[in-house]
């Protein structure tokens, strides 16, 4: 067994970060013509064209609340904490390297301190 097998990646999610991802995929299901079955993008049942073109004007760096404004909803910038369940908070995501179908968790500042004080 590879001792890095189970590596645990740790990485600080903030709705920019997420709105940045969203432009990422946007511009890699547009190379590839394939938004109607790119993974990402299937996750939030995109189906509206003009709606997805006006996201990618937004460029590489979109700002989340203008994402939320025209998607209709938070879904793609939104964050959340697995333990408290907040909504919209800067999290630190963990996740394994190798498994790509494990869920990665998520907790907010707030829960990071907590776990400290056990
Ligand atoms: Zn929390």
């Amino acid at each position: 067994m590879n001792k890095h097998q189970m590596d645990i990646i740790m990485k600080l999610i903030t709705r920019q970060y997420n709105a940045e991802q969203m432009a990422k995929a946007l511009k890699m299901a547009k190379a590839l013509k394939m938004v109607k079955n790119f993974k990402r993008l299937s996750r939030f049942n995109i189906s509206k064209k003009e709606r997805l073109d006006e996201l990618a004007a937004l460029g590489d760096k979109p700002c989340p609340d203008l994402v939320d404004k025209i998607w209709g909803n938070t879904k793609w910038t939104e964050t959340h904490c697995d333990e408290c369940r907040k909504i919209g908070a800067d999290v630190v995501e963990f996740d394994n390297d190798i498994d790509v179908d494990s869920i990665p968790f998520h907790l907010c500042k707030n829960c990071l301190g907590k776990a400290l004080k056990l």
